[in-house]
């Protein structure tokens, strides 16, 4: 192991690529910070000297039981006889000192790492050399009280407050309301302050030794890898825990020399709405994490180019280069010293959902990636949200009337959100997951050790900070609506209360944050869907995923207008229509239950011949809607029971009909009731339904089916391009196929002779019961298509019952990892997923022109979509609000799934 290279250099990038390979690979080994200057050095970016101490290292360092592995001390401290010679200054030395700073960095960034550690070297000797050598003692102290208060937090885990105190103290004994009024003598004063504090704290001195500062910040990285936040963060966004994190070791460049100095945080193009314009902040004469910490009022970034405009222009054209490399809007950080530009970070930058559609449409269209590139850069959880409600925009100009908006902040993180406020993570995390309550998380500004807070709150409000704070960017990432910085807004962490314009909210009281305008409302307000023709740009994107995916994305939709919707959201089909719905409604019912009721068989079919101009109009409504589509009707499914009044309550009133003795209309009542309780069975999931019932009572079906194709035919005649599919539901052996389907088709012959059109159409089966699934060889003799009802057949192989299962044990089942997710959210590949398989592979070896589709709630699943590509579905059917996010995800899936594929999954 001594000869493994633990450190390398900014400039040795060359030599990690040959090493390792792909650049995926040298990000692993470097982290993403390393990776990045390692790579802007070599692209001949300004970039401080320095040099990185690899995840490797770290790993082994954790795995050894904290003990660096052998050689990489050495290593660390010949590259920083290297870096001095870069610099021509020197660690430790007095008289030229070479001050650096300590920064992690994993292969993902992740806010929850250990925090940056600057000016590493400074001492009392340096410090004062410094001072003499720069004549700006006040920078000097500046720094040095930095160090030792960034030491005693980040490396020693001392809590902040024990130098934010004595700070504020101080300041307040001199009068000062601001850090600037701090003189060189006040920051030496603080700096000797602060040491007390560690030696108190910790007991032993803040080192002297540079080298010992060194060593204790690597250390003190590694170690934060295993750190709560870390962990909880890897956990929330599926980052593995075993890739370790980079220490950066790079030269200090100073923003804090003065006012031709200066740093900031910019991105390559605008994050929230992904506008191709400059977006960030800069604070003239500021150090590091200044602009982030949203301390001071920062500037925007345009007004760079007039303060130094020969910077400035440098700046911009670096970034764009960097955009160009990285095919990637970019994040990156700058520090101006004297005059003198230095870039500090580079990454891709995390953007909301809006802004990553309309960045990778924009950069396709400008060549910068391809189309598929675009198409994998959005997920379909971000489509989801550009689909989210907002605040109803009537509502909106109300309370803006009224004067209900209560403050107004920047929109750092679209979306709508109404909650209750809590003032700290652990208690918004407490009230969203134990008390299952929409919270809105409101606190002065956020820090990393907040996430597991934010990430459980439906939306955050900060009064300080800008639009790259922390709040900020955790927000977009995890899609949190968010308004940082209104400053109008106290907030009383003690008597935990905000209050602004004299109005108060008191912990628990409700506030809706619109992140997409920065407004703050008191109360509760209402909240609109967005319209999906409204999106230019997402409507492109999913233009090319239509291209590119081989899964056909269909909709379930009972009603013309649902299927009007599905249609202008992109569904090529109807693979679920729904009939009972349309037995319930209030003109129906009575009918309905008339044909329950009745005993012979003349007497249903009188009954059904009153329902059945209803279920043509149905139908003929849907058709039309889908105009040149398939569209999938569902024979009727449910038990007959739920078609009847409610038995209790209908006991009820009889027996307080008898009781007072009436007698008008008592008997019907007596009758209803004993049929009712004729319906009665002890598990009618399992009972009456389905194509059970059509054997039983098949006057129904045949009324439907006769009703499916005389509308198929008035709209043939119509001009309308009809291709209805017939599906019998719940088979479980062919026999009963045999039975009912061939008389079903003697109807749909009969009625299309009758009115002399001809029209193609399907019969087919749901297979929601295992053994139609294992039996699909001989099912498919008969079915034209099949259709998975995963909700019935997730019930059905597990032998769970849904509602019960959900209610009582499957949260503690996925808790316990007995399940790794919810069965009837995400597809359990292993169990059901093998059934459908076979089915699909038995069904087609009978039939090779079988249709398959899903029409479980997992159509619309990303996970399961991806399951239904690789079993070779010809569709998915999912609730039309789901149509668009399918449509991605198969695109996705099958460009993951094209062979010699470069998206194979690697988080
Ligand atoms: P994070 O991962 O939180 O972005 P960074 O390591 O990038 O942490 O640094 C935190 C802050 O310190 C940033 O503002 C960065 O620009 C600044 N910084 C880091 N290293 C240096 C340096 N060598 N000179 C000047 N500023 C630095
Ligand atoms: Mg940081
Ligand atoms: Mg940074």
């Amino acid at each position: 192991m001594a000869d493994t290279k633990w450190v390398y250099l900014f400039n040795e990038v060359d030599e990690v690529e040959k090493k390792v390979g792909k650049w995926d690979n040298v990000r692993a080994l470097l982290g993403g910070k390393g990776a990045g200057l390692a790579d802007m050095t070599r692209a001949g970016v300004p970039v401080p000297p320095g040099f990185t101490v690899t995840t490797a290292a770290c790993n082994a360092y954790l795995a050894e039981g904290n003990k660096f592995p052998a050689g990489m001390w050495e290593q660390e401290l010949a590259a920083m006889k290297e870096t001095e010679k870069l610099t021509g200054k020197k660690f430790g030395d007095p008289n030229n000192p070479l001050l650096v700073s300590c920064r992690s960095g994993a292969k993902f960034s992740m806010p929850g790492m250990m925090d940056t550690v600057l000016n590493i070297g400074m001492n009392d000797a340096t410090a004062e050399s410094l001072a003499k050598m720069t004549g700006d003692p006040r920078f000097v102290f500046d720094s040095y009280r930095r160090l030792v208060e960034m030491f005693g937090s980040v490396v020693l885990g001392i809590p902040d407050e024990a130098f934010e105190h004595p700070l504020a103290e101080y300041k307040a004994k001199k009068g000062y309301k601001l850090d600037t009024e701090m003189t060189a003598e006040d920051w030496k004063a603080i700096t000797e302050t602060f040491k007390a504090v560690i030696k108190r704290e910790k007991g032993f001195d803040f080192p002297q030794d540079p080298y010992e500062q060194l060593r204790l910040a690597t250390e003190a990285v590694f170690g934060s890898w295993n750190g709560k936040r870390a962990v909880d963060y890897r956990n929330a966004a599926g980052i593995a825990h075993d890739l370790g994190t980079a220490v950066n070791i790079c030269t200090m460049v100073f923003g804090n020399m003065g006012n031709n100095s200066g740093t900031g945080v910019a991105f390559t193009r605008d994050p929230a709405t992904g506008e191709k314009k400059m977006y960030g902040d800069y604070l003239i004469n500021a150090q590091g994490e200044d602009v982030v910490a949203g301390i001071r009022n920062t500037e925007k970034i345009e007004n760079l180019a007039s303060e130094m405009p020969a910077a400035y222009k440098e700046f911009l054209d670096i970034t764009s280069k960097l955009e160009n490399h990285y095919h990637d809007m970019q994040d990156v950080e700058f520090t101006i010293e004297r005059g003198k530009l230095w870039m500090l970070q580079t990454r891709s930058g995390k953007r909301t959902a809006k802004a990553a559609v309309t960045m990778a449409v924009d950069m396709a269209n400008e060549g910068l990636i391809s189309k598929e590139e675009a198409v994998m850069r959005v997920t379909p959880e971000q489509v989801d949200t550009l689909l989210h409600p907002q605040f109803d925009p009537k509502a909106v100009d109300a309370a803006k009337k009224e004067g209900r908006i209560y403050a107004k902040g920047v929109n750092a993180s679209p979306g709508a959100a109404v909650g209750q406020i809590y003032f700290d993570a652990d208690k918004a995390e407490e009230m969203a997951k134990e008390h299952k309550q929409a919270v809105i998380m409101v606190r002065p500004f956020t820090k990393p050790d907040d996430v597991h807070g934010m990430l459980a709150a439906k939306g955050i409000l900060t009064s300080e900070g800008g639009a790259t704070s922390h709040a900020a960017v955790v927000a977009r990432q995890f899609g949190v609506p968010c308004v940082v910085g209104a400053s109008m807004v106290k907030i009383d962490l003690e008597t935990r209360q905000m209050s602004a314009n004299g109005v108060v909210v008191k912990e628990g009281e409700w506030i809706s944050v619109d992140g997409t305008t920065g407004n703050v409302f008191l109360g509760q307000m209402p909240t609109t869907a967005p319209k999906l023709e409204e999106q230019v740009d997402l409507l492109t994107l999913l233009k090319w995923a239509d291209e590119l995916s081989r899964l056909q994305v269909w909709a379930n939709a009972d009603y013309p207008k649902d299927a009007q919707r599905a249609r202008s959201y992109g569904a090529k089909g109807i693979g679920l229509c729904r009939t009972e719905h349309m037995f319930f409604e209030p003109a129906r019912l009575p009918i309905v239950q008339d044909m329950i009721l009745s005993d012979t068989s003349a007497g249903r079919t009188e009954a059904l011949d009153k329902l059945l101009p209803f279920q043509r109009a149905d139908f003929a409504g849907l058709f039309n809607a889908m105009d040149g589509y398939p569209v999938i009707i569902r024979l009727i499914d449910p038990p007959l029971h739920e078609f009847m009044p409610d038995e209790e309550k209908l006991l009820e009133e009889v027996i307080e009909m008898r009781v007072k003795g009436e007698t008008k209309g008592l008997a019907e009542k007596e009758k209803l009731l004993a049929s009712i309780r004729g319906l009665h069975e002890s598990n009618p999931m399992l009972g009456l339904r389905g194509v059970r019932l059509s054997i039983y009572m098949p006057e129904i079906v045949e009324m439907q089916v006769r009703a499916i194709f005389e509308a198929a035919a008035d709209e043939t005649k119509k001009g309308i391009v009809v291709k209805p599919e017939v599906m019998i539901p719940l088979t479980g052996t062919v026999k009963e196929l045999e039975w009912i389907q061939p008389r079903l088709i003697r109807i749909a012959t009969q009625v299309m002779e009758e009115k002399g059109v001809q029209f193609d159409y399907k019969f087919g089966t749901m297979i929601e019961i295992p053994r139609a699934a294992i039996t699909a060889g001989e099912i498919a003799k008969l079915a034209e298509f099949f259709s998975f009802g995963t909700n019935d057949l997730t019930q059905m192989t597990f032998g769970y019952s849904r509602d019960d299962a959900e209610r009582n044990f499957l949260v503690k089942y996925v808790a316990e990892g007995i399940l790794p997710k919810n069965p009837f959210q995400t597809l359990d590949q292993e169990g059901v997923g093998r059934l459908m398989r076979m089915a699909v592979e038995e069904g087609r070896k009978t039939r090779p022109s079988l249709e398959v589709g899903i029409c479980g709630e997992h159509g619309g699943d990303p996970d399961s979509i991806e399951f239904c590509h690789l079993v070779g579905n010809n569709y998915v059917s999912c609730s039309p609000f789901r149509v668009p996010i399918a449509r991605l995800a198969a695109a996705q899936a099958a460009l993951k799934h094209k062979p010699g594929s470069s998206y194979a999954e690697d988080k």
